[in-house]
């Protein structure tokens, strides 16, 4: 693995790629990786602008790089919350906390109930991821 290969880019597939661009296909994290000539031929400024946002930004839980820019925290409709970077590992890891914590709230409880528990959720995932770091994840 100290072999260090050139990153081709995906578009023209003969020049070293130096921009990677990181878009959710599919509820997936998919990583692109272009030349600057093609990258400049494909990309609007905006994009290039985005781009460059997202390569200078960290993970909001870990801090690590490779991150993606989510609508809110793990793509939920919560409400216009701007946009957070978060890295594919603590996307899982968020998405699995969501997942089972709805359904145990699904699983008690009256609707006034499950609605101010669903209210904490957000604030509970953050918590959790916290914790879920410190624990060397
Ligand atoms: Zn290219
Ligand atoms: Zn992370």
């Amino acid at each position: 693995m100290k072999k260090d290969a050139v990153v081709v880019c995906d578009a023209c597939h003969s020049r070293e790629a130096r921009v990677f661009k990181t878009t959710i296909i599919g509820g997936q994290a998919r990583s692109v990786r272009l030349c600057e000539g093609c990258c400049a031929n494909t990309l609007s400024p905006t994009e290039v602008d985005q781009i460059a946002a997202i390569e200078a930004a960290s993970c909001r839980y870990c801090g690590g790089p490779y991150v993606t820019k989510v609508p809110g925290l793990s793509g939920m409709s919560m409400g216009g919350e701007d946009p957070e970077f978060v890295c594919g590992k603590c996307i899982a890891e968020t998405a699995r906390f969501f997942k089972q914590r709805f359904d145990e709230i699904r699983a008690s409880g009256s609707k006034d109930e499950q609605r101010a528990a669903l209210q904490k959720l957000e604030e509970e995932a953050a918590l959790h991821m916290k914790r879920w770091i410190s624990e060397g994840n």
